[in-house]
């Protein structure tokens, strides 16, 4: 789960990709960069760690460009930070700077049946291998000729993948894989100097840069928005729209709106749908506290829907970020103090609903009910905004093995007795789908149901899980969960 941004039009970009790609920080901890053009000239900055450890004061007053992209990097199978950083650079057939925002399933494959000489394992050097190969195809590159090896190359590519490339000569390119799974959005600002346009994983950038939204790129479309500011869009492949909602349960930021649904209103539905469910229980509740940061917003629809005090009984160290590094299970458990500390006199002596977005493995759920009961509180009930997650994702979020995964392998009950709390309700696939406001066909839901938008081989699933516990030992990725 990337960030990307890209800005085409104005003497700002390298300012405007920076700032954009703060406001999208949370979309990946573990790398950034940038690469812009002017007057043919490029030049690609990246590297390890937050947007603020890439770029100083003194390397953004060095940028300089009317044109360029941003990145910013969640780890996935088979990465390393320093070198698998985006965006990458082609010189053939054309110059091509390009940074995507998902995570292709059929990358062994492809590579292997290619020939392809990749220099990092980050799923984007073989989608530009792949795109580069198929542009080189064409007798003359063209507007038209864009468009086509942007079909074949979904041809190819089995997965995710939202991708903003600059291409020299033409402009911005723009396309989403045909199920749309992980966002991207468009908008454009006029000034007195002219129009400039901007492209982004999340409207928020498009809001904080001051560009007013045209409209999500749809699932299966390719936008090539011209130097000369024209704009052409393609329909290249079939749209089949199964957008992650996981985007809704966690990942984007409440003043997001992804596909025109507002995230924190889709968080308050959804903990308005949590507490219709909680009231076929008949438990009485002194106080709703959230695990923040995400859950704040369900817990704030569940106090006011069940006329329960809301109330902050846990405290994150805001210094700690999203990611913590946390290779093995017992660093993970010393995480859960070093990310929370409670507040005693909200949780003594009472009866508290406990309110998270989600249980992965169900370690962290574990030592928080813990610190909630060695706080004093009389009886914890655990509430949980996204429903039992079953299965791994192939699309981009860091999921752990299906072995691992809490409820892929134990009934309700069992992981209560687990966890150890009183109670403990789930939120419903139905009420899931209500909540985010979207139809269910619309949706990918597969870490919940299996039903997977596009094919994943079994031996495609075995390398995934052979390399996620190879890599956990080798300390290569940073836990999410
Ligand atoms: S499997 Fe789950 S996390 Fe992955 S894209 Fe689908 S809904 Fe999102």
């Amino acid at each position: 789960m990337c960030g990307i941004v890209g800005i085409l039009g104005t003497d700002k970009a390298p300012l405007e990709l920076y700032n954009g790609l703060f406001a999208i920080q949370h979309r990946g901890q573990n790398g950034a960069g940038i690469y812009i053009a002017e007057d043919g000239n490029t030049r690609i900055i990246k590297g390890p760690g937050l947007v603020g450890d890439v770029f100083d004061k003194n390397t953004l007053s060095n940028l300089r460009g009317n044109m360029g992209i941003g990145h910013v990097r969640y780890p996935t199978i088979g990465s390393e930070p320093g070198r698998d950083a985006q965006p990458f650079q082609t010189v053939y057939p054309l110059k091509i700077g390009m940074a995507h925002n998902g995570n292709i399933v059929n990358y062994k494959q492809i590579e292997e049946e290619g020939g392809f000489n990749l220099m990092s394992q980050c799923d984007l050097e073989l989608i530009l291998a792949v795109f580069s190969r198929e542009l080189a195809k064409e007798d003359k590159i063209n507007e038209k000729a864009l468009f086509r090896a942007v079909g074949r190359t979904m041809d190819r590519l089995n997965g995710s993948y939202s991708v903003i490339a600059l291409i020299q000569g033409f402009g911005l390119l723009v396309f989403r894989d045909p199920h749309g799974i992980r966002p991207m959005i468009f908008g454009k600002k006029v000034t007195l100097e002219g129009s400039s346009y901007a492209v982004a994983s999340e409207n928020i950038v498009l809001d904080i840069l001051g560009y007013d939204i045209v409209r999500d790129v749809k699932a299966g479309e390719a936008i090539l928005i011209r130097e000369t500011k024209t704009i052409e869009t393609r329909q290249v492949r079939p749209n089949m729209s199964r957008h992650c909602m996981f985007e809704w349960v966690y990942f984007a930021r409440s003043d997001s709106t992804i596909e025109r649904t507002n995230v924190y209103e889709a968080r308050l539905r959804l903990g308005k749908e949590l507490a219709n469910k909680w009231k076929e229980n008949d438990h009485d509740l002194d106080v709703v506290i959230p695990v923040p940061d995400t859950a704040r917003t369900y817990a704030l629809a569940i106090a006011e829907e069940l006329g329960v005090p809301y109330r902050e009984g846990l405290l994150r160290n805001r210094y700690v970020g999203r990611t913590f590094i946390m290779p093995d299970q017992l660093s993970r458990e010393t995480g859960v103090r070093t990310k929370l500390n409670p507040i005693i006199e909200e949780l003594k002596g009472k009866k508290v609903a406990l309110v998270d977005d989600s249980i992965v493995r169900g370690t962290t759920s574990k030592k928080l009910v813990q610190l909630v009961k060695k706080s004093g509180a009389e009886e914890v009930h655990f509430l949980v905004g996204c429903p039992p997650i079953k299965a791994p994702c192939y699309y981009g979020v860091d999921m752990p093995t299906k072995h691992e995964l809490k409820a892929a392998n134990k009934k309700v009950e069992e992981i209560r007795e687990d966890i150890g709390c009183d109670s403990l309700t789930y939120q419903t696939i139905d009420g899931l789908v209500k909540g985010i406001g979207r139809e269910k066909n619309e949706l990918c839901l597969a870490c919940l149901n299996e039903d997977y938008p596009t094919q994943v081989r079994e031996d495609i699933r075995e390398y995934f899980s052979e390399q996620r516990e190879k890599e956990r030992k080798e300390f290569k990725v940073s836990e999410q969960f």
